[in-house]
């Protein structure tokens, strides 16, 4: 096995490898290191919990290191590396690692992002700083400042580019690089490849050695559950999986922000402390949010795919997709949160009957699929009900609304419009009809070749469908 001295690194920075207790290099830094200290460009297909970060941040480190204590005049210490980041969190996390790596040797780092006070960062800046770590929007409102000079940058990094293209970041990153010396060298990690992606890195590139990590090589550690529900009860399966398994540190992806707030909000009242972030809450919340679920003292952060972008915590065991993405990609970033650098980690999917497309989508994305899993008493299209209330047996009812004569369609929306307002309202509370679950319930596996969406249709019975 490849250590970390064999790939070329300082013995600086190898001791601050040690103290962080990375014992060997993963794929991607077994692979992008030794180039990338050469100094040639990269462009790296990798997730978030790939060790990335460390793939591109340790040779550039290396590669300034001449410049190291070069005095303190803050014109010793013009930018020479940039790393731009889609959004803060993962800034705040890219500089948290550089900070980490460079602890035994002078250099300094800086991030800057958008959201909180500009003036703060100006008297960090005027000190000088060798690697700086930017959103790019707040990185072209200093430029416009001048409160920072890009002439002196050798190296640029472009981390989570296809997340920067859908944030509409495109213009901005373009003016950055027309800022840039000619001379650098660049590195560009993705997720996925997209036309645009593969545009943007023929303009940025120059020659660049393709970096792939499999994306089996971190989904390995990643079980990936599907549970089919209907949408309405959605809510309770979370919280009775929460409960009954035990589950802690678990973060939730919800397709909208309002969902997110009021799916914080009704975990709460269910008893379990859980908070939101999204881009509507300000940085400080955020961060609050982000340090207390960090700490355990929120069980459940729930977010939308723009905020939780980058997240890194350390051995985070569950992801859950409360709503699955509509774009297939997206869901490759978000079970890419958990299952990190070899820690095990489960990431859950609630997919109701309209989102079976989206996990088609998915399954064809991630080239396997994924057995849907029904939890007894959560048995999909047998919620037009709440189960706490009695209900008439399924042959009773109409299967569809299509089936349903005309003028009764008006008087069945009213009801489902009632029973969804009594499930919001009602406290979690796992009803008579739901058999009794142990720690770890006892879940349903339909046979192999079940498609998830005729699980919609057919009624599946836990106790027929074997345990
Ligand atoms: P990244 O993909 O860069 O976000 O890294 C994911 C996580 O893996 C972070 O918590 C890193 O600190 C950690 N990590 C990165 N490289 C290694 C390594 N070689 N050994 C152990 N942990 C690592």
């Amino acid at each position: 096995m490849t250590t970390f001295s064999e790939l070329g690194l300082a013995p600086d920075i190898l001791r601050a490898l040690d103290e962080m207790g990375y014992a060997t290099p993963t794929p991607i830094q077994e692979q992008v290191i030794p180039l990338a200290l050469q100094g040639g460009d990269i462009l790296g297909a990798a997730q978030t919990g790939t060790g990335k970060t460390a793939a591109f941040a340790l040779p550039l480190i290396q590669r300034l290191l001449p410049f190291a204590n070069n005095g303190t005049s803050p014109a010793k210490h013009p930018i020479r590396a940039l790393i731009l980041t889609p959004t803060r969190e993962l800034a705040i996390q890219v500089e948290e690692a550089v900070q980490a790596y460079t602890k035994h040797v002078p250099l300094r780092s800086l991030v800057v992002y958008g959201g909180v006070n500009i003036n703060t960062q100006i008297p960090i800046l005027k000190t000088g700083v060798e690697i700086l770590v930017a959103t790019p929007g707040r990185l072209l409102d200093h430029v416009q400042n001048k409160t920072l000079m890009l002439t002196q940058v050798n190296t640029l990094v472009l981390d989570e580019a296809d997340r920067m293209l859908d944030m509409g970041f495109m213009p901005d990153l373009k003016r950055i690089v027309a800022l840039l010396p000619t001379q650098r060298v660049n590195m560009m990690f993705s997720a996925t490849f997209p036309e645009e992606i593969r545009k943007l890195a023929d303009s940025i590139l120059n020659n660049p050695t393709f970096i792939e990590v499999a994306r089996n090589e971190t989904a390995v550690t990643v079980t990936q559950v599907v549970h089919p529900v209907h949408h309405e009860r959605k809510r309770q399966l979370l919280a009775h999986l929460i409960k009954s398994r035990d589950l802690r540190q678990v973060l939730v992806f919800t397709g909208t922000k309002l969902g997110c707030n009021r799916l914080a909000n009704e975990l709460n009242k269910a008893g379990i402390h859980a908070d939101a972030i999204h881009g509507d809450k300000t940085q400080q919340e955020r961060i609050k949010a982000l340090d207390a679920f960090k700490a355990g003292t929120i069980r459940v952060l729930v977010a939308t795919d723009v905020a939780a972008r980058g997240i890194d915590i350390e051995a985070l065991p569950y992801v859950v997709n409360y709503d699955l993405p509509h774009n297939a990609e997206d869901y490759v970033h978000r079970i890419g949160r958990t299952g990190r650098a070899g820690a095990l980690g489960e990431a859950i999917s609630l997919v109701s009957e309209s989102e079976t497309r989206y996990l088609r989508d998915i399954e064809k994305l991630i080239g396997s699929t994924i057995e849907p899993t029904i939890v007894p008493g959560f048995e999909p299209g047998a919620a037009d009900v709440p189960a706490f209330q009695s209900r008439p047996p399924r042959a009773d009812r109409p299967e569809r609304s299509s089936d349903r004569p005309a003028t009764e369609h008006r008087a069945h929306r009213a009801k489902s419009a009632a029973s969804r307002d009594a499930l919001f309202d009602a406290p979690y509370e796992p009803s008579s009809t739901v058999p009794p679950v142990e720690s770890t319930p006892a879940l349903v596996r339909p046979g192999p070749k079940r498609q998830v969406a005729a699980l919609f249709r057919s009624p599946v019975k836990s106790d027929s469908a074997g345990q």
